[in-house]
């Protein structure tokens, strides 16, 4: 049995706290050690002292996904403790120095017709933690189906893109425990943030039938117990699974509704469902926006046409 154990580390964002986690099995593992703050280093080393561990004692850090609240202290803990660590590398190409997030969703948001003063208020709102950056030495690169073995048990490692495009789960088959990162979490639906194909960037991801498929797998592979990135632990996966696809349900109903008989951009459909937006958040709504308008495109409830390099859609005839 896997003797696991959550740890929450403060962050400075709304979400609140990140759940760390310690398998207390060897090779002692963390899953997502938090953000890069001195609160965050405080709180990680007395939660794992409370346990009986050092950070010395760590032999693997596991990321569920490249947010800066999730794995923010992740180089500093491999270093200390002399720790490997493992990332899908999807996250890992995330993770490097050169990467400019902005800079790969340009054209992106050129289509969605964003103004360029709304752009600068994007790019000067800026994160209060500084981008994480991995090592290139000491890393596993994870594709997804590979085990992580303990003394007493195993995580199967799951590739569950659609928050994040190389997000993992962590399942334990033996006692039915999922780790879900942001995936799943009880009373927040995690944003389905806008993802280029890392194999032609000029493409956008599927996020929402990826996110929508990977709700699928949790019902079939049998649940016990889900544990968060943040917040509660889950006990009835199947109301909060069911949650999670009503509330993308609705939005897909609400963007069709607006459509019918208009022709809007994405930024004009951000807009009219969140008035109010301002900076970061505009980028989270239209990331939102252009996840739904891709999914019922693909589905051939929407057509689209281009105009000066920007697209407008409209409620589909069919
Ligand atoms: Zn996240
Ligand atoms: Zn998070």
């Amino acid at each position: 049995m896997l003797d696991i154990h959550k740890i929450p580390v403060p962050t400075p964002y709304p979400v609140g706290p990140v759940n760390s986690y310690l398998i207390k099995n060897s090779p002692y593992t963390l899953v997502d050690p938090g953000p890069d703050t001195t609160e965050a280093r405080d709180a990680l080393m007395s939660g794992l002292a409370s346990l009986g561990i050092s950070l010395s004692d760590i032999s693997r850090i596991v990321l569920t996904h490249g947010h800066s609240d999730h794995c923010g202290l992740a180089s500093w803990l491999s270093e200390i403790a002399g720790a490997k660590i493992y990332v899908h590398l999807y996250e890992y190409r995330k993770l490097s120095m050169k990467y400019d997030f902005y800079q790969e969703r340009l054209s992106f948001f050129q289509e969605a017709g964003l103004p360029t003063e709304v752009l600068k208020e994007i790019l000067e709102d800026v994160d209060p933690l500084k981008k994480p950056v991995l090592p290139t030495n000491g890393i596993s690169l994870l594709r997804g189906g590979e085990v992580l073995e303990f003394g007493g048990g195993s995580l199967l490692v799951l590739h569950r893109p659609g928050h994040s495009d190389g997000h993992i789960c962590l399942y334990d088959h033996q006692s039915k425990i999922l780790l879900t990162g942001d995936f799943l979490l009880k009373l927040i639906s995690p944003n389905p943030n806008m993802e280029p194909d890392p194999r032609d960037f000029s493409k956008r991801q599927p996020v929402l039938h990826q996110y929508l498929d990977g709700l699928a797998a949790i019902e079939n592979i049998g649940v016990r117990l889900i544990l968060p990135g943040h917040g509660d632990n889950i006990y009835h996966s199947q109301s909060v699974v069911a949650k999670a696809k009503k509330h993308h349900m609705e939005r897909l109903a609400m963007i069709t509704s607006l459509l019918d008989g208009n022709t809007f951009n994405v930024y004009q459909l951000t807009r009219s469902l969140y008035p109010r937006i301002k900076g970061f958040e505009v980028y989270l709504g239209i990331s939102e926006i252009f996840a739904h308008v891709d999914y019922l495109l693909a589905e051939g409830k929407l057509t689209k046409k281009e105009s000066n390099g920007i697209v407008f859609y409209s409620k589909s005839c069919l």
